[in-house]
């Protein structure tokens, strides 16, 4: 579904991905850790056009991103494709990200009817399924502020769902939350994971990423130092700076 190939990536001098691949097949969970300053974020907002990249292919779907100029004037050159390829990986970052003036449901629904001109009824159906599913179906009246931090996240992650994306990515979804609140999150995202979601799961969470993904991907300034299943990245970690990161955040 997703796929990056050989890619760079550059804040004027700073590199921050120095060719980074990686491909998600439907159905598959990746999952992405590191320390702080790594590249994750980065590499996630690459991922989904959030950010331009210097070198190297992402293409999804098996549709290649095509780009216009180059170095640090390398930008995608289709606003549609960018459009299509941003509503088909649905971000959820670490700090919900909600409208404080909307309500729940009106949050859940304000991209699909306004980007996607979908039909506003339909719309409304599908966003109470989500935000039943995600365990929150009574709150589509009130306003963010009224949730804890892990129902606003949940709600963030029924906003994701209700764009009918081909993928999710999520960016430390559960950092911003305290210990009980975030393992709400995590059954969320477990439960998602079941029903064969694709996804791109950035986390912290060792337990998370070893519960969850068919992949796991370790990385270090700007390289991956380290990939596998995650019984094996986890388990019997190769590199040096693997172990050492484990032994870290244990
Ligand atoms: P964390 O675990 O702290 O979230 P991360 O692995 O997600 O870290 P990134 O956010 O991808 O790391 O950042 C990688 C590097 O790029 C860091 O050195 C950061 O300072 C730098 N960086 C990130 N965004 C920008 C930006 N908009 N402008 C300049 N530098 C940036
Ligand atoms: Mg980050």
């Amino acid at each position: 579904v997703i796929e990056v190939r050989d890619l760079h990536k550059a804040y004027g001098e700073l590199e921050v991905l120095k060719g980074v691949s990686l491909s998600a097949r439907r159905g598959e969970v990746i999952s992405l850790i590191g320390s702080s300053g790594s590249g994750k974020s980065t590499l996630l907002r690459c991922c989904n056009l959030l950010e331009d990249s210097q070198r190297g292919e992402i293409l999804f779907k098996g549709e290649a991103v095509h780009w216009k100029g180059s170095g640090l004037h390398r930008h995608p050159a289709d606003k549609h494709q960018v459009i299509r390829i941003r509503t088909n990986l649905s971000m959820v970052f670490q700090q919900f990200n909600l409208w404080s003036h909307l309500t729940i449901l009106q949050n859940v629904m304000e991209a699909p009817v306004t980007v996607l001109r979908r039909d506003r009824e339909e719309v409304e159906a599908a966003a109470r399924k989500y935000l039943d599913k995600v365990g929150i179906g009574d709150k589509c009246d009130v306003y963010p502020a009224q949730l804890s931090g892990g129902q606003q996240q949940r709600a963030a992650i029924a906003r994701a769902l209700c764009m009918e994306p081909t993928a999710l990515l999520f960016d430390e979804p559960t950092s911003a939350l305290d210990p009980e609140l975030e393992q709400e999150v995590v059954k969320v995202i477990k439960a998602l994971a079941e029903e064969g979601r694709t996804m791109i799961i950035v986390t912290h969470d060792m337990r998370l990423a070893a519960d969850v993904s068919d992949h796991a991907i370790f990385l270090h300034m700007g390289r991956i130092e380290e990939e596998g299943p995650p019984d094996q990245v986890f388990g019997t970690p190769k590199t040096e700076r693997l172990q050492q990161f484990l032994s870290a955040t244990v």
